[in-house]
C-alpha cells in the first residue's frame, strides 16, 4: 500500500520528467510538448500536487501551450516596473511577473 505522501512524491517526479521531455521534444514536435504539459497538469490535478512555479510559467495560461522563449514566446524585461513580460506568440496572451 502506497501512502498518500508517497503518491504525491511520485506525482511530482512524473511532472518533473514530463516537463523535461516537453523541453526535449519541442524542437522535433512542439505539439507533443503541449501534450506532455497537459498530462503533467492532469497528474497535478489528480493527485492535488501543484506544478512548480518555474514550470507553471512555461505554460500559457490561455492556450496551455508549452512556452519556449525565442520560439513561441517573447520575453521582455521592464526594468522600471521590475517586470518580466511574457507574450505567447500562439494566442497573444501577455503575462507579467515581478523579478
Ligand atoms: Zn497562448
Amino acid at each position: 500500500m502506497v501512502s498518500k505522501k508517497e503518491m504525491k512524491k511520485i506525482a511530482r517526479e512524473r511532472i518533473d520528467i514530463l516537463f523535461q521531455q516537453a523541453e526535449e521534444i519541442f524542437d522535433v514536435e512542439s505539439s507533443l510538448s503541449d501534450r506532455y504539459v497537459e498530462i503533467a497538469r492532469n497528474i497535478g490535478m489528480k493527485y492535488n500536487v501543484s506544478i512548480p512555479k518555474e514550470f507553471r510559467r512555461r505554460i500559457c495560461r490561455n492556450c496551455k501551450s508549452f512556452l519556449v522563449p525565442g520560439s513561441n514566446c517573447r520575453i521582455r524585461l521592464n526594468s522600471k516596473k521590475k517586470q518580466k513580460i511574457v507574450t505567447c506568440q500562439k494566442c497573444g496572451d501577455v503575462k507579467r511577473y515581478p523579478y
